[in-house]
């Protein structure tokens, strides 16, 4: 077996696109290359449709004339390289001159190799098998990094609908109480840090063991999703939060907002529930869905705990309930 033939069976395959104008040319590389079948040679004889063929053909390397007689092989290196399906491929360079200037040139204007005419069939062989290796070798890698990006993409989205996932409720599709937690902690800071007003309001809906004895737990769900939508619809401040802060009760969070602000946020949340109309006829504070609401304000202080504001809130929630249901009761801190 002698060398040539122990070559044919290597890998990878290389698709070499011959861009001479002479015809000369053609047929000697033709029969240079002709005992390695794993080398497809195509020709192209016309400098103004190298460009095109290389884009059909999708070769492995280029194989480019210096000297033709409408384009100096040069200035198509540049059409290759400017050309974004094809500005990649290994470009080797055909030369009948082997002036060291010239090879030097060739090099500096982005020429991959550079080989004078007519090269000995086995270097010849060695290198644009070489360089067809690498090529496709890059084109891997590159696909390689084109699908991490894609699955790095993917990953992100997955992990924010996650993130939206663990801080929103799943039954109210308003924030939950690990949302609220959280930015009230942010919140409290920021009032303390800008000697600002918090206000907090607890809200109850009156009687909810009822509604759902009375009318079954899923209509008992349908309530509570009508409640939080209406909450959350009145909120006017972008600063201003509505969570479920558990069962039937609900948290409002009103930065900046003073006492007398928070009451009449609280009253007129009272009255878009009672405006809902949705009947609740074993109830004892109406023949209409009720909430009953505890507001607080605190500007708080290093002496204050933010736990504080909440029990507030909830001993203003029981008095507003002891007090017959469907009410405001504010408390301060
Ligand atoms: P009060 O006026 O004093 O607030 O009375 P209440 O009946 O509303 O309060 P209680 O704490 O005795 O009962 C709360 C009820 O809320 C009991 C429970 O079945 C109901 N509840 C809590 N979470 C849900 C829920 O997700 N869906 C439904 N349908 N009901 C719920
Ligand atoms: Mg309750
Ligand atoms: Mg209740």
């Amino acid at each position: 077996m002698n060398t040539l033939s122990a070559e044919v069976t290597e890998r990878p395959h290389a698709v070499v696109l011959l861009v001479d104008d002479q015809k000369t040319v053609h047929i000697a590389l033709k029969k240079l290359l002709a005992p390695a079948n794993d080398i497809q040679l195509h020709c192209c004889k016309e400098a103004n449709q190298a460009v095109e063929m290389a884009e059909q053909l999708k070769p492995t390397v280029i194989l480019q004339d210096i000297n033709m007689p409408d384009i100096n092989g040069l200035d198509l290196l540049h059409q290759y390289r400017s050309h974004p399906a094809i500005s990649d491929v290994p470009v080797l360079m055909l030369s009948g001159s082997d002036t060291v200037e010239i090879k030097v040139d060739a090099f500096r204007h982005g020429a991959d190799d550079y080989m004078v005419k007519m090269p000995h069939q086995l270097e010849l062989l060695a290198r644009l098998r070489h360089h067809s290796k690498a090529y496709i070798e890059h084109q891997e890698r590159q696909l390689a990094l084109q699908q991490l990006q894609q699955e790095k993409q993917k990953l992100a989205q997955a992990y924010k609908e996650l993130e939206r996932l663990a801080s929103v409720d799943g039954l109210t599709d308003i924030p939950n109480r690990r949302h609220f937690d959280l930015i009230f902690s942010k919140e409290w800071s920021r009032a303390m840090r800008e000697t600002e007003s918090l206000s907090l309001l607890m809200i109850d809906i009156d009687c909810f063991k009822q509604y759902n004895d009375s009318y079954g737990h899923l209509a008992g769900d349908e309530c509570l999703k009508l409640v939080a939508f209406s909450l959350h619809q009145q909120l006017q401040r972008p600063t201003d939060l509505a969570a479920r802060y558990g069962g039937e009760e609900f948290v409002i969070l009103l930065p900046g907002t003073h006492a007398r602000g928070a009451i009449k946020v609280a009253e007129r949340m009272r009255k878009e529930i009672l405006a809902l109309q949705l009947p609740h006829e074993n109830s004892t504070a109406d023949d209409l869905v009720t909430v009953s609401i505890g507001a607080a304000t605190v500007s708080p202080m290093l002496k204050h705990k933010p736990s504080e504001l909440l029990h507030s809130a909830d001993n203003a929630l029981y008095e507003a309930k002891r007090s017959g249901r469907n009410q405001v009761i504010c408390a301060g801190i």
